[in-house]
């Protein structure tokens, strides 16, 4: 029995993602390393499901969380698949540092507390810590500033019997929400200048990678490009936001095909008819004007469908546009299908993704829900069963 049959359902499309792939490597040419970024449970999209198609066709991988860095070890093994370099972007403690080495996973080191680690490293005598230095050029948040420099790697210059510096990130704070790009040229400039210091500090000999760019860099900014760039929004076919698509078409001569690779779908828990006069849902904010044939969908906020659609969404079934009526419930949404739906029972509703030839964007949910693509992506339910067609 297929007991899932009552829960809304994720649908990655590989080749979507191998599309997307494809077009950065060709905006990039050679001598560019192709990062992709699976934080955020790859997006949303699902870390085991993308993981195949972005580790066959990536040089790198960039997770968050060090347990997932350890995972994509372990799926390589499972296959024997070739080992690609894997970096844990996020906070780590002493002993997944040691973790971290054993595996061969790098690791970005970000602040003096990380000091902790050289004892940690030294006592398990494991393989040398490969790591990332983060510089702060402009972003405020991780990383060390470039006032710190020499004095806050020190520690690192005393260390390198148990950590070896491979790289040397930033990361930008203003690239998505401006068509020009003065900010990050500072922060560029800054990097340069950071990682020359970086260097004479260690007396590093051997290069290097640096990189900076995120997607919208990666197509706006070709000096930011260096030796590798990490792309996580449009690696999923979404934009980092609308001045970047509008941007890109000015610095490629052409807006890039990028090509969403996640669709959500539900089917309808029951259809019925209520009268005209009828209330739907919490607060009655919906009383039905004429009789309306109604689905009641097993989807709502805990799986990720914000409430601030209450009112504003619509989804679509059969390609039709059918609105979100009342408020969207924990577990619950309704939609008015009394056009769309003839009288097959159950229906399929289309939360996200295309259906005939509607399609209901990311873009669109976050401009109702008051949010970004990103939010609405990564916040869709790690509960949610996902499928990869
Ligand atoms: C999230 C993140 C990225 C990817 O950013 P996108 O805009 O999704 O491409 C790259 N680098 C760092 C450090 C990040 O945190």
């Amino acid at each position: 029995m297929d007991f899932a049959a009552q829960a809304s359902w994720l649908e990655i499309d590989a080749h979507a993602l191998r599309h997307n792939i494809g077009l950065f490597r060709a905006v990039l040419g050679a001598g560019v390393r192709l990062g992709g970024v699976l934080k955020g449970n790859a997006y949303g999209h699902g870390l085991l499901q993308a993981l195949p198609t972005v580790h066959e066709w990536c040089d790198s991988l960039y997770v968050i969380d060090p347990l997932d860095g350890l995972a994509v070890r372990a799926y390589e093994k499972e296959r024997s698949a070739p080992q690609r370099q894997v970096l844990v972007l996020g906070a780590a403690g002493a002993d997944e540092a040691v973790a971290l080495a054993r595996a061969g996973v790098d690791l970005v080191l970000t602040d003096k507390g990380q000091e902790r680690f050289v004892a940690a490293l030294r006592s398990a005598g494991a393989r040398k810590l490969r790591a990332h230095v983060h510089l702060d050029t402009g972003l405020g948040r991780e990383g060390f500033t470039s006032g710190d420099l020499p004095g806050a790697v020190a520690w690192l210059a005393a260390a390198q019997d148990v950590i070896q510096v491979v790289g040397v990130l930033s990361h930008f704070a203003n690239t998505e929400d401006v068509t020009e790009q003065k900010y990050a040229m500072q922060q560029l400039d800054a990097f340069d200048k950071g990682v020359l210091r970086l260097q004479e500090a260690l007396s590093l000999t051997s290069p290097v990678e640096r990189h900076i760019a995120a997607s919208a860099a990666t197509l706006l900014l070709p000096r930011a490009r260096l030796d590798a760039v990490r792309i996580g929004i449009s690696l999923y076919g979404l934009w980092a936001s609308n001045e970047t698509r509008l941007s890109a078409h000015a610095v490629l001569g052409e807006v890039p095909d990028l090509r969403p690779a996640l669709s959500w779908r539900c089917r309808s828990q029951l259809t019925k008819w209520l009268p005209a006069g009828s209330c739907v849902g919490y607060g009655c904010t919906y009383r039905c004007p004429v009789d309306t044939r109604i689905a009641v969908l097993p989807v709502g906020y805990f799986d990720g469908y914000p409430r601030l659609l209450s009112g504003k969404a619509y989804a679509l079934v059969d390609g039709q546009r059918c609105p979100v009526l009342g408020r969207v419930m924990m577990n619950h949404v309704v939609l008015d299908v009394t056009r769309a739906a003839r009288d097959e029972i159950p229906i399929t509703a289309t939360l996200l993704g295309r259906d005939g030839s509607e399609q209901l964007t990311a873009d669109q949910l976050a401009s109702w829900a008051q949010t970004i693509n990103y939010e609405i992506v990564t916040r869709l339910g790690a509960h949610l069963r996902r499928v990869v067609v």
